[in-house]
């Protein structure tokens, strides 16, 4: 699939991506986010959760490998996974997000090459830098059936 790419001029954009993204997520959505440190994963997943009206904050999920971030208001609860530290796709397995993923939109972050088995619909996003300043550029591409035509507007 074709991604659909947006240039993301600053953080604030990038929020605001997250809060225009978060329209279209629903229960079940798998999110596997990639892009180096500081590209801007965690800053997209804030305004994710601002969108979905989850409780905050939503920082960088360091010392633990996932949150549970609970809807306010009746709308999905947001799990934010960082797999930074995890060697493999088994220390995923061990934290059994499949349990929440049905409940839940789940956002995994270095999840490429990890968490693409936990779901054959899911929304891939790649944040690359740009040469000079703030911007950023993110890819988004639909895989499966639940994406045909979901990223169009
Ligand atoms: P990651 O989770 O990918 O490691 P973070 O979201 O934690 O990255 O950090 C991104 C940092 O870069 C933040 O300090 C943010 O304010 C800053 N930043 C500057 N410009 C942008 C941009 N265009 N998009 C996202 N973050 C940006
Ligand atoms: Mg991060």
């Amino acid at each position: 699939d074709l991604p659909v790419i947006r240039d993301v001029p600053t953080a604030d954009d990038m929020l605001d991506l997250g809060r225009r993204l978060s329209r279209i997520l629903r229960k079940g959505d798998l999110i596997v986010a990639t892009g180096d440190l500081g590209a801007g994963k965690t800053t997209l997943t804030q305004g994710i959760g601002e969108g979905l009206g989850v409780a905050g904050p939503v920082t960088s999920p360091t010392f633990v490998l996932s949150r549970v971030h609970a809807s306010l208001g009746g709308g999905p609860d947001l799990v934010h996974v960082d797999a930074y530290r995890l060697g493999d796709a088994s220390e995923l397995a061990d934290i059994d997000l499949d349990e929440t993923l049905a409940q839940s939109v789940t956002i995994v972050e270095w999840g490429s090459g990890l968490a693409e088995w936990l779901a054959d619909d899911r929304l891939e996003i790649d944040i690359v830098r740009g040469q000079a300043g703030d911007t950023r550029t993110v890819y988004l591409t639909g895989i499966g059936p639940r994406w045909a035509g979901a990223l169009d507007n």
